[in-house]
C-alpha cells in the first residue's frame, strides 16, 4: 500500500465537510481540510443562521403591532439596520471560530486556502502537493443569476447579509425558499418590497394547497408580480429601473436575485480526474457518495440532491463512517422535514398531494384553516393551515404540511412520528395540548378523498 500524507483530504469546511472531517478523525483517521472562504460554509455565513437572525428581527415588528390588542402602548417604532448587522456579524464570527476549533480540537489539519485536485490521490494547496487515500469534495453551491441586460446590478443572497444600509425599495426575484424568506423579512424591516416570479404560485414543489395559501398570505405584506420575468435592469440617478416581459416597469433601490444555486466545482481541478458531472454541473455519486473516480467522494449541495444543511451533515457522517468503520449506513431521502422561514412559516414532511397522485397512492386528505388564538385579540389577519395525507391502505400519515407560527418547531416532532410509521389512528389517540396550534394535528376529523 502506498503511503499517503492523509487518510482523508476534505475540500470545503461547510456543514458536510466539517461533519465528515470530525467523524473521520474521531474514528482514528488522519484528516486534513482546506477552506478558502469561511468556516461553517453557506449555512453559517450567508445562509440559514444569519437569515434566521434576520427573521427574528422581522418578527419583532409583528409582535409590536400585535401587542396593542393586548393592552400595550408602544409609542415609537424605529429599526436600526446597523445594529442588527453588527450583532449578526459578532455572532457569525463566534460561530466561525467554533467551527474551526471543532476541526482543530479533533486533530484535523486545517489549511485556510484554495485546494485543487491534481490527480486521484493528490491535492495542491498553498503551493504544496498533498497526498490522501481519499478526497472528499464538499464545496457546496453558489447563487446563480440569469443572464439579461443589467443583471450585473443585482444582489444575491451572498450580498444581502453585508449591505451597509437597508434599501427603501427592494425587488426580490424568484419564488423559492430564499425569495419568500427575504421578501417577508425586508417588508417587515421597512423596505417597500416587491416579489416577482415567473410562476403563478410561490414555492414550486410544495403541496398545491400550501402554495395557494402561502401565496395569498405573503401577498398581504408584499407586492406580488406573478407570471413575469425581468428582461432588463438599467441604473439611473434614482436607483434601478427594472423592465419586465409584460411591458411593465418598476423603480427600486436594490434587486435580490434568488433564482437558484449551482454546484461549486469551478477551479477544483476536476478536469484532472475522472469525476463525472451531471447536466446541471453537480458531481455524480453513487449511494455511498463515491464519484466515478473511486478515491474521490462528494457530499452536500455540490451533489445537488437535497440542498439542506441537515442533509449535508447526514451525508458527511455516512461517508466518514463508511470509509473508516464497518458502517454500511445508506442515506434515506424519504420523509425529510423542511421549513421555509417566511411569514407565516411553512414546514412540511413527506409527500405532497400531487406526489401521491403521481405515485398512484390512494390517500385521505385532511385540511384545516386556523386563526391562531393570539390573532383574536391582536387583530392580525394572518391565518394558518394544516394538511395531513393519510395512506388509505395502511392508515399511515405520509404527508404533513403546516403554515403557521413556529411551523418548523412543530413539524420536527411530527417527522419523528412519521419516520416511526405513525398512523392516523395513533395521531387521533394522542391527547392534544390545549390551547395550542399544534393540537389541531390530533383532532383532524374532516377528510376529503382524492382517490375513490
Ligand atoms: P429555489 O430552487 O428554491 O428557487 C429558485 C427560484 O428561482 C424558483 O422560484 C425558480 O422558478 C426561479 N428561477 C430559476 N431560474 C430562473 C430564471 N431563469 N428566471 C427566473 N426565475 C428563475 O432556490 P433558492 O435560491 O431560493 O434556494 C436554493 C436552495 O437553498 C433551496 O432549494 C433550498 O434547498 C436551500 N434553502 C433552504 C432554506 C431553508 O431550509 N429554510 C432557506 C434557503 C435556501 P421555478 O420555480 O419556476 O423553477
Amino acid at each position: 500500500m502506498p503511503n499517503f500524507d492523509y487518510d482523508l483530504f476534505v475540500i470545503g469546511a461547510g456543514s458536510g465537510g466539517v461533519r465528515a472531517s470530525r467523524i473521520a478523525a474521531g474514528l482514528g483517521a488522519n484528516v486534513a481540510v482546506a477552506e478558502e472562504r469561511y468556516f461553517g460554509g453557506t449555512c453559517v455565513n450567508v445562509g440559514c443562521v444569519p437569515k434566521k437572525l434576520f427573521s427574528y428581527a422581522a418578527h419583532y415588528r409583528d409582535d409590536i403591532i400585535d401587542s396593542r390588542g393586548f393592552g400595550w402602548d408602544i409609542p415609537e417604532r424605529s429599526f436600526n439596520w446597523g445594529t442588527l448587522l453588527a450583532n449578526k456579524n459578532k455572532e457569525i464570527n463566534r460561530l466561525n471560530i467554533i467551527y474551526k476549533s471543532i476541526l482543530e480540537d479533533n486533530g484535523v489539519a486545517v489549511f485556510e486556502a484554495h485546494a485543487h485536485i491534481v490527480n486521484s490521490h493528490t491535492v495542491a494547496v498553498n503551493g504544496q502537493l498533498i497526498s490522501a487515500k481519499y478526497i472528499l469534495i464538499a464545496t457546496g453551491g453558489w447563487p446563480w443569476v440569469p443572464d439579461y441586460q443589467g443583471s450585473e446590478h443585482v444582489l444575491t443572497s451572498n450580498d444581502v447579509f453585508h449591505m451597509e444600509t437597508l434599501p427603501p425599495r427592494f425587488l426580490v426575484v424568484g419564488g423559492g425558499y430564499i425569495s419568500v424568506e427575504f421578501a417577508s423579512i425586508f417588508t417587515r424591516l421597512g423596505s417597500e418590497t416587491t416579489l416577482s416570479y415567473r410562476g403563478d404560485q410561490l414555492l414550486r414543489g410544495f403541496d398545491g394547497d400550501i402554495r395557494q395559501f402561502i401565496t395569498k398570505q405573503i401577498g398581504r405584506d408584499v407586492n406580488l408580480r406573478l407570471e413575469t420575468e425581468i428582461v432588463k435592469i438599467a441604473k439611473n440617478n434614482n436607483g434601478l429601473r427594472v423592465f419586465f416581459d409584460s411591458g411593465s416597469e418598476l423603480e427600486v433601490d436594490a434587486v435580490l436575485s434568488a433564482t437558484g444555486r449551482t454546484p461549486l466545482t469551478a477551479g477544483l481541478g476536476l478536469e484532472n480526474v475522472n469525476v463525472e458531472l451531471s447536466a446541471s454541473g453537480s458531481v455524480v455519486v453513487n449511494n455511498r457518495f463515491q464519484t466515478t473516480e473511486p478515491s474521490i467522494f462528494a457530499v452536500g449541495d455540490v451533489i445537488d440532491r437535497i440542498a439542506l444543511t441537515p442533509v449535508a451533515l447526514a451525508e458527511g457522517q455516512i461517508v466518514a463512517r463508511a470509509l473508516f468503520s464497518d458502517s454500511f449506513d445508506v442515506m434515506s431521502y424519504k420523509c425529510i422535514p423542511t421549513a421555509v422561514f417566511c411569514h407565516p412559516n411553512i414546514a412540511t414532511c413527506g409527500l405532497t398531494e400531487e406526489e401521491t397522485l403521481n405515485q398512484g397512492i390512494a390517500v385521505d386528505v385532511y385540511t384545516s384553516t386556523i386563526k391562531p388564538l393570539k390573532n383574536t385579540l391582536s387583530g392580525n389577519e394572518e391565518m394558518g393551515m394544516i394538511k395531513l395525507l393519510v395512506e388509505q391502505s395502511s392508515d399511515r400519515v405520509i404527508g404533513v404540511h403546516l403554515v403557521g407560527p413556529d411551523a418548523g418547531e412543530l413539524v420536527q416532532g411530527l417527522a419523528v412520528a412519521m419516520n416511526a410509521g405513525a398512523t392516523k389512528q395513533q395521531f387521533d389517540a394522542t391527547i392534544g395540548i390545549h390551547p395550542t396550534f399544534a393540537e389541531e394535528f390530533v383532532t383532524m376529523r374532516a377528510k376529503r378523498q382524492n382517490i375513490d
